[in-house]
């Protein structure tokens, strides 16, 4: 029988283990099983990953604990530019989007983009133009709000530094976010959503709405969803390099997620770690940093939350 498995991140690197309260881990822990379960859920009732991983980045979006849609960082403006993208691994169609903001769940935006607009990625005004084609309703500044953030970024915002919002030399708690998925019938997709980097300027655009960098779909290899140093995994094509040494060179997910995290980022000076599934729903959580927030759930009984390295 075809084993389905979901696999979820809120962000690599998360709070230094001191400055973790009992009650702050609780709400982490609590979110991230929901967005677990709600993926999962999808699955059993013969879902598509295309919508338990859209389902479950949507739960992560609306928390404020994360850096993704409600609790973005603050850009040098003091705005908020989304960035988002999601992969069916089925057929590989893909759809991302940068720039963004005012909208509540830019993966749905991705979505949209892969589903209803012919092209693949869409930044900025134009894609504010299309979400408005079809009638997207825009919060205000006040629903992204998030007093952490806020103070983040007034600690740098007169310097020309920009951050990770879970860099460890900080109390750095939160992440992007991102979800992979196996279905019953084996097909394989990915979504990230995040906030980008805190007090990012010019347009900035990570890696997570870039396909083959930060968010990856092939049902031949695997589908991948990556946190970190956006930067290092544009320069890498992190998503798409786990995926080039499945096909090319013959690993298998473990040990592709292990060479690239461990290996090929570090040697490019890149820290964070990604998630990854594979149609036989075999599942990998691997980083380079101090923890990764995460979970796992497989229709084989296999199911952990995590945030440290343990
Ligand atoms: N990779 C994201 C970016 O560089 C940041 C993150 O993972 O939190 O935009």
């Amino acid at each position: 029988m075809q084993k389905f498995s979901m696999v979820i991140h809120g962000g690599a690197g998360t709070l230094v283990r001191g400055l973790m309260t009992p009650e702050l881990e609780q709400q982490y822990k609590v979110t991230l099983q929901k967005a677990l379960d709600a993926g999962y859920l999808c699955l059993t009732q013969k879902g598509t990953a295309l919508d338990a991983v859209t389902q479950a980045v949507t739960i992560l979006e609306d928390s404020p604990l994360f850096n993704a849609g409600k609790g973005a960082v603050f850009t040098a403006d003091g705005t908020h530019e989304m960035d988002a993208a999601i992969m069916d691994g089925s057929n590989r169609k893909a759809g991302g989007v940068s720039l963004v903001s005012g909208i509540k769940n830019p993966i749905v935006l991705a979505r949209d983009i892969m589903d209803k607009s012919q092209h693949v990625f869409l930044a900025g005004e134009g894609a504010m133009r299309f979400a408005d084609s079809l009638n997207y309703k825009l919060e205000d500044a006040n629903y992204f709000y998030d007093e952490h953030r806020y103070q983040q970024w007034q600690n740098i915002k007169d310097s020309d530094n920009f951050e990770l919002d879970h860099s460890i030399k900080k109390e750095g708690k939160f992440g992007t976010v991102g979800a992979v998925a196996c279905d019953a019938t084996g097909n394989i997709a990915a979504a990230t959503s995040t906030g980008g980097m805190t007090n990012k300027k010019w347009g900035r655009v990570g890696d997570s709405p870039l396909i083959g960098s930060g968010t990856y779909a092939h049902n031949k290899t695997c589908a991948i969803s990556c946190t970190g140093s956006g930067e290092y995994f544009i320069r890498g094509v992190v998503a798409y390099d786990v995926s080039c040494l499945i096909e090319y060179k013959g690993l298998n997910l473990q040990e592709a997620t292990d060479q690239v995290v461990h290996e090929r980022l570090i040697d490019l000076g890149g820290d964070g770690g990604l998630i990854g599934v594979d149609s036989a729903g075999n599942t990998a959580m691997v980083f380079n940093t101090e923890g990764m927030y995460r979970g796992v759930k497989t229709s084989q009984g296999e199911e952990e939350i995590k945030i440290y390295k343990e």
